[in-house]
């Protein structure tokens, strides 16, 4: 295990305390090992989040970069054996970008996979890839013979069983979370054994795991459905907020739509009343495409100006004319699919050990759009969090994972938060959030898993009905309890 550099963690009323000073950069590089960090005083290794607030002890973190098959299967069963006769948790990861621990497994076991093995089959649209390839490897080996990733977030840098795990959306429309385009999936159980789980066999551990945070085993291989590549140009609609739920629907209809997005101006004094629609069809010129690229100049730029936004009002507004006027003006031309999906979080990051990034999620139906945007503006304006953006987006019914966030179709608003690193702040951020769930919970909508876990118990048994179901059916497949996170000690457990 490598020690990096990471962030502090909170100790108390403004205090911000780095274990090993420095800031943990997301590994855009998946050969990084991670966020773990052994203190030499104490002996004890520390496993944090993408967030910098999750440091969790854990008895040991290992990475196993092993290609698929037996000397892979090997390594993870001799883990559980030694995890599970001293009665400890395992718990696999990759990027460690969700936000609350649920890759980390509390004094137990940290595997993170780190091999980019990805084999497409041209013929059925399908390939096959490890468990821990990330985006970014998927895409290099993909759009080299013409395809493209058929769902995945809207950055590279995660793995491709962990967007499983979370179920993760999109926004290549009009397709549902990324579980929706998963064949099957082999993985090593509870007593060891390999098992391949689809929707004509094992079927129950398929909708399990689709969206179940790695608490039923751990996913070494997976079959995943394509598409083509394409070159595609944007088009560029500027509305009232209330006028998005039902033209969003609307753009959403026309079956040459192939991606789609939509913003909301952030700035204090017009919160949240305009929106920006962008939806790409193909162009009909789609020979040679090129090479995807990586972030363009276009987002370089925009770096500039979203860091910029913090504490500065005249910003926000800048940033928002710059999307609706300059950005429609300037980045009208077309690109590729792969180049539009090709990109690393660390575009945006704000290279501030004091601040971090809180992401939030929502999913409303777009019927519901305009009382979810009176909520958003009782509650965001009132707390102390500098809101930076939000972006819509649109998810398909899951009707098969347990806990399904869209079941029905939704618009999800992915809003990102720059917090300081002190209990203020994450009281503040707490609070807040806790409004949020329960104004949006009372309009029918949800919230999304993989960020802070700051809902209430309560909370999350409202927006998750079947969680108790869930957590029945993980203790039949599972009864050492031996694969666990956070997800679970905090919410699950108890069910
Ligand atoms: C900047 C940013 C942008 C985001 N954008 C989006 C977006 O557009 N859409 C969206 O839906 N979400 C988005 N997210 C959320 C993101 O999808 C989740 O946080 C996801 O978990 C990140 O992948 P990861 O590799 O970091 O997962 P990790 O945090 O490493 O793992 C996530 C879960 O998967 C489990 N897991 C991982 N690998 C395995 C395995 N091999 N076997 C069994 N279980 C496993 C882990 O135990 C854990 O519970 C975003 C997050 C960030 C920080």
């Amino acid at each position: 295990m490598n020690k990096v550099s990471r962030r502090g963690f909170l100790l108390g009323t403004g205090a911000v305390v780095g274990v090993a000073g420095g800031k943990y950069l997301a590994p855009s590089n998946p050969s990084l090992d991670g966020v773990s960090v052994h203190l030499a005083k104490t002996g004890e290794t520390l496993l944090n989040d993408a967030s910098g607030l999750s440091a969790t002890p854990v008895h040991k973190h290992i990475m196993l970069r092993e290609d698929l098959g037996e000397s892979l299967i090997a390594k993870v069963r001799a883990e559980m054996v030694e995890a599970k006769s001293a009665g400890r948790a395992i718990n696999v990861g990759a990027a460690r970008h969700s936000m609350g621990a649920q890759a980390i497994p509390r004094d137990g076991h940290a595997i993170t996979f780190d091999n980019g093995f990805v084999d497409a089959d041209l013929g059925a649209g399908t390939y096959k890839v490890h468990g821990g390839a990330r985006w970014s490897q998927i895409i290099a080996a993909l759009d080299p013979v013409g395809w493209s990733p058929k769902v995945m977030q809207s950055n590279n840098d995660f793995g491709v069983a962990s967007t499983f795990c979370v179920n993760a959306h999109g926004w290549p429309v009009p397709h549902g979370p990324m579980g929706a385009t998963v064949r099957s999936f082999d993985m090593v159980v509870e007593d060891g054994a390999v098992v391949t789980c689809s929707r004509t066999q094992n079927a129950e551990l398929f909708n399990l795991t689709m969206g179940g945070y790695g608490l039923t085993g751990v996913i070494v291989s997976m079959e995943v459905e394509m598409e083509p590549n394409l070159r595609l140009e944007p088009n560029f609609a500027q509305m009232e907020a209330v006028q998005f739920g039902p033209a969003f629907e609307a753009a959403l209809a026309d079956p040459d739509v192939n991606m789609a997005y939509g913003r909301l101006n952030v700035d204090r004094g017009r919160f949240f009343e305009e929106a920006l629609l962008i939806t790409y069809r193909p162009t009909a010129d789609q020979s040679d495409l090129p090479a995807a690229a990586g972030s363009g100049v276009m987002s370089k730029l925009a770096r500039h100006i979203y860091r910029a936004q913090l504490g500065n009002e005249r910003m926000k507004r800048t940033r928002w004319w710059t999307e609706t006027g300059l950005g429609p003006m300037l980045g009208s031309g077309a690109t590729t699919r792969n180049t539009l999906i090709n990109e690393p979080v660390v575009t945006l990051d704000d290279r501030d050990p004091n601040r971090t990034d809180i992401l939030h999620e929502y999913f409303v139906a777009p019927s519901r759009f305009e009382a979810f945007l009176d909520v958003c503006r009782a509650v965001i304006p009132n707390s102390y969090q500098e809101f930076l953006n939000v972006t819509l987006r649109f998810v398909n019914t899951d009707a098969e994972s347990y806990l399904s966030y869209a079941p029905v179709p939704r618009i999800a608003a992915v809003m990102s938060f720059s917090q300081e690193m002190t209990a203020r702040a994450e009281a503040d951020m707490a609070r807040m959030t806790r409004d949020l769930i329960d104004g949006i919970t009372g309009i029918g909508g949800t919230y999304y898993l993989p960020y802070r876990p700051h809902p209430t118990q309560a909370q999350f048994e409202r927006a998750y009905p079947r969680a108790a179901e869930f957590a029945a059916a993980k203790r039949s497949f599972d009864p050492s309890l031996t694969f666990r996170n956070n997800l679970w000690d905090q919410y699950l457990g108890t069910l």
